[in-house]
């Protein structure tokens, strides 16, 4: 599991920063990969980066600004020229079946697989064995949406070696003993199945947050997270600004890390007015001072998020 951003920057592209996209690369945990919104040319990033289009699997848009989802019908169109046959799932506010719908068909673009529109509200918005996704509102003028993607539990493995060693042969016995069934031997001696599974993964927790203004809802979507990405469009000094136009600064998005208890920050949706490594270099250690583990994104990195073992 790891995550790379393909659009760091805010509002406009820049030369060192397009406008927002987060792959969230799931690739061992499910063969795909999941996109956080999609600004104009996200699919010329992924062209320098190794996604397969055909791989995107569900693509979860936060808020309907242009800077976050101008590049669908491009991306969209390109992943059936490609050989997407797959379903793609699209989830976002109300409104976003309307763009891409209309976008694709002034366009007479035909595609060569479905997509299903999911216009979200608050509460879980998807769960399989695997996983859940919670939405909750954040504050941005319009409606704009917070993601929490939980990894659930999985249970530990089967040992092998030590029932083996226990001298218990292979077979449908196996399987009882993985159940964590007590099962009794021909021999009559008892086998407690818990003794032979190793330590369940403890699944983890990714929160990726829309444009918002510091708000207190920010808190339950990033709890405990291994990994909070919070915008921050702003400098500490410009909290007015932050304010009025309904972003964060370094450190508000600091802040809720620190109070959420998450494990890591990273900072993205940044304004172009800090340009250079002294501007970027003070925004990281305004964080840092309230949250240490806080890194400022840049377009094509990447972070793993290591497995957790109980
Ligand atoms: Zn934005
Ligand atoms: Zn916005």
């Amino acid at each position: 599991m790891n995550v790379m951003f393909l659009g760091t920057g805010a509002g406009i592209p820049a030369k060192s920063r397009n406008v927002t996209s987060i792959a969230l690369q799931l690739l061992e945990e499910r063969n795909a990969v999941w996109l956080f919104d999609c600004g104009e040319a996200t699919q010329h990033q992924i062209l320098h980066t190794p996604i397969k289009p055909r791989k995107i699997e569900k693509i979860f848009i936060t808020h309907l600004h242009g800077d976050h989802i101008y590049g669908l019908p491009g991306l969209i169109s390109s992943r059936s020229f490609q050989g997407g046959e797959g379903l793609l799932t699209i989830y976002g506010p109300k409104g976003i079946e309307e763009f891409v719908k209309i976008a694709l068909s002034v366009s007479h673009t035909h595609l060569s697989y479905f997509i299903k529109f999911i216009e979200i509200e608050e509460g879980v918005i998807f769960e399989d064995h695997l996983f859940q996704v919670t939405a909750i509102k954040l504050e941005h003028g319009i409606d704009s949406y917070g993601y929490r993607v939980i990894e659930k539990d999985l249970p530990g493995t089967l040992l092998v070696d030590k029932l083996e060693q226990a001298g218990i042969k292979p077979g449908p016995i196996y399987q009882k003993i993985k159940s964590g069934d007590t099962v009794t031997l021909e021999d009559g001696s008892v086998i407690h199945g818990p003794d032979f599974i190793g330590p369940a993964q403890k699944g983890r927790i990714v929160t990726i947050l829309g444009d918002t203004r510091f708000s207190k809802r920010s808190l339950e979507l990033a709890e405990q997270a291994d990994l909070l990405i919070h915008e921050a469009t702003f400098s500490e000094e410009d909290e007015k600004l932050a304010y009025n136009y309904f972003h964060s600064t370094t450190k508000q998005a600091a802040q809720v890390a620190y109070e959420a208890k998450a494990k890591k920050l990273i900072l993205t949706h940044i304004s172009s007015r800090y340009q250079t490594d002294h501007d970027l270099d003070k925004l990281v250690k305004e964080a840092q001072a309230i949250f240490p583990n806080s890194f400022i994104a840049n377009d094509f990195m990447q972070m793993e998020i290591p497995k957790k073992r109980e």
